[in-house]
């Protein structure tokens, strides 16, 4: 039986007093349910809160994740010409230093001719100079 049906049984009749202490405890009941409900919206508040936050970091987390993924693969993408591996920096602009094609470690030279892989045995005698090798790379994109 809810408070409504027990208002209309009480229409123009005389409050006795079982009927007050079902009318009062009603009342108390729709109170306490009425606290629980605000204390668990102000909870539900606080989460939504947490939430958002968390949801704002992670967010922040991610970007920063995608700006070291963009570094990583620019860094591991070798362009070969000639013989030569070059990578271009973040930018898109390519390095002036050439790599190994086979380990992709830096190589040296002492005549801008021969090129002797720093850690293996690679070795390359460059027809044209580094330099147009680098402005045909430049200039593919
Ligand atoms: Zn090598």
């Amino acid at each position: 039986m809810g408070i409504a049906d027990i208002l209309t049984g009480l229409k123009d009749k005389v409050l006795d007093a079982a009927t007050y202490d079902l009318l009062k405890r009603n009342f108390e009941l729709l109170e306490e349910n009425y606290q629980q409900l605000t204390n668990k919206l102000e909870f539900q508040k606080q989460e939504i809160g947490k939430l958002k936050e968390e949801n704002l970091s992670l967010w922040g987390k991610n970007g920063e994740r995608h700006a070291e993924l963009d570094i990583s693969k620019a860094e591991q993408t070798f362009f070969i010409v000639d013989g030569l591996a070059f990578r271009k920096d973040i930018t898109g602009k390519v390095e002036p230093e050439p790599y190994c094609p086979k380990c992709c470690e830096t190589m040296s030279t002492v005549d801008h001719i021969i090129y002797i892989c720093d850690s293996c045995p690679y070795t390359i005698s460059i027809k044209r100079k580094l330099s147009e090798l680098i402005a045909e790379l430049s200039n593919q994109e």
